[in-house]
C-alpha cells in the first residue's frame, strides 16, 4: 500500500485522514523477496490450541450471520475473568475496540494522550475521529505516569496505555497504574490495552480488570491474537462500566465477530493449559535470549526489560540496528525495525522457539564481532 494523491476534481479525503500514516504490518520477507521466519508480529510460536482449531473446523456453514452479541463467548470470558458478561463487548480484534473507544469519546477539538514509543494504532485511532494525538515523553522507553498526567488538560478525552507496552515490552506495576488512574479527571477515559496481559506472571497482575469493574472511566481491552494464537480470526474483547460498553455497542459492526471466530475463541478459552504452556515457554525462552544478548553489552547492545512475548533491543554502539537486521535476515528471520516510530536505533524481536532465538543470538554475536 502506498500514498496516492487524488486528482483536483476527485473526492478529497478529509485533512485529518490525510494526516494518517497507514499501519505498517510486520514483514515476512527479506529485502530480496526471500521468505523469512516471521518474528516480526508477536505471534505465538506454539501456534494455536488444537481444541480451538478443531472447534473452528467444526463450523459447518457460513450461510447464516454470526451471533451479533457473541453471547456464549462473552459468558465464557466473564466466567474466566470474574467479569459480568453484560460489561463485555467483543470486537473484530481489539483493534476495532481501540478505534471505537476513541470515536465514541473524542472528536474534533479534543485531545487523545499516549506515551512515546507506544502502539501505532493509538495515533491512527485519534486522527481518524478528528481528535489531536498528544504524545507524552517516555522514561527510558517505559510509560512515565507523571509525564502522561502532565499532558492531560481540559481538552483530553481519552488516554491510551498498553500494559505491557508494544513495541517496548515495558510494564507498569499495579501501584503505578492506580496512580495514573487517580491522577486523571473522572471524565477522561483511560483505555488499558492488555493485548499481552496473559504473558505477564499472574503474581504481577496490574489490577486493570479491577479498575474496569469498579470505576466509571476505564476500558480494558484484551485480544485472542497473541497468546491464544488466533490472530487470523480477528477477535478481541473489552470491559468497562455499562455506559462505556453501551457506547461501543452502538457503533461496532453489528456482526463483528465471525461464527468460526466465536467458536475458536470459546474453545481456546477452555484450553487454559495451552495458555499456561505458552506463557511458561515464553518466559523461559525470553530469559535465555536476554542472557545471550546481555553478553553483547560491550558491543553496545541493550535489552529493554520486557514482560511480553518480544524484546526491544537497542543498538547503542558500532553495530547499527540496520546491520543487525540484515544479519538476522541472512540467518532466515524477519524482525521489526521501527524508524517510523522514532526507533531507528532498535529492533523489536518476537520470542519464537528456543532454537530460533539461539540462531538469532548467534547471528548477532557474529555481526557484533565483525563490527568491532
Ligand atoms: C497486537 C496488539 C493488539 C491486538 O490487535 P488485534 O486487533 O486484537 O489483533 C492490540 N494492542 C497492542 C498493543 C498490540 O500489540
Amino acid at each position: 500500500m502506498s500514498d496516492s494523491k487524488a486528482p483536483a476534481n476527485a473526492p478529497q479525503m478529509k485533512p485529518w485522514i490525510a494526516a494518517i500514516h497507514a499501519y505498517v504490518p510486520g514483514k515476512s520477507k527479506g529485502a530480496d523477496g526471500k521468505a523469512l521466519v516471521k518474528l516480526s508480529a508477536n505471534e505465538n510460536p506454539l501456534g494455536t490450541s488444537a481444541q480451538a482449531l478443531a472447534a473452528r473446523a467444526a463450523v459447518s456453514t457460513s450461510a447464516a450471520y454470526p451471533d451479533p452479541d457473541s453471547t456464549e463467548l462473552r459468558a465464557a470470558i466473564g466466567k474466566l475473568h470474574s467479569v459480568d458478561p453484560a460489561r463485555i463487548v467483543c470486537g473484530t480484534g481489539s483493534d476495532e475496540l481501540l478505534n471505537l473507544a476513541a470515536q465514541a469519546f473524542a472528536g474534533p477539538g479534543d485531545e487523545v494522550v499516549f506515551s512515546r514509543y507506544s502502539f501505532a494504532v493509538y495515533d491512527i485511532a485519534a486522527r481518524r475521529c478528528g481528535a489531536e494525538p498528544v504524545v507524552a515523553p517516555d522514561k527510558d522507553y517505559a510509560a512515565d505516569v507523571d509525564a502522561l498526567l502532565a499532558h492531560v488538560n481540559e481538552k483530553t478525552r481519552v488516554l491510551f496505555l498498553a500494559n505491557p507496552n508494544n513495541p517496548t515490552g515495558t510494564f507498569l506495576p499495579r501501584a503505578e497504574l492506580a496512580r495514573l488512574h487517580e491522577g486523571l479527571p473522572p471524565d477522561v477515559l483511560l483505555v488499558i490495552d492488555r493485548a499481552y496481559g496473559e504473558y505477564v506472571d499472574p503474581a504481577h497482575d496490574d489490577g486493570a480488570l479491577e479498575l474496569a469493574a469498579q470505576t466509571n472511566n476505564v476500558l480494558v481491552t484484551h485480544t485472542f491474537s497473541k497468546i491464544y494464537g488466533l490472530a487470523g480470526e480477528r477477535i478481541g474483547w473489552g470491559t468497562g462500566a455499562p455506559h462505556i460498553v453501551d457506547a461501543l455497542n452502538r457503533i461496532r459492526g453489528p456482526f463483528n465477530v465471525t461464527t468460526s471466530g466465536q467458536a475458536a475463541a470459546l474453545a481456546a478459552l477452555r484450553d487454559q493449559q495451552f495458555v499456561i504452556a505458552s506463557r511458561e515457554h515464553n518466559a523461559a525462552t525470553r530469559a535465555d535470549f536476554v542472557t545471550a544478548l546481555e553478553a553483547l553489552g560491550n558491543h553496545g547492545l541493550r535489552v529493554v526489560p520486557s514482560e511480553a512475548n518480544f524484546v526491544l533491543v537497542l543498538f547503542e554502539g558500532e553495530l547499527t540496528a540496520e546491520a543487525a537486521q540484515d544479519a538476522i535476515a541472512k540467518a532466515g528471520y524477519a524482525v521489526r525495525h521501527l524508524p517510523g516510530q522514532g526507533l531507528p536505533q532498535a529492533l523489536r524481536i518476537t520470542i519464537g522457539t528456543g532454537a530460533q532465538m539461539q540462531a538469532i543470538a548467534s547471528a548477532l554475536r557474529d555481526v557484533a564481532g565483525d563490527a568491532g
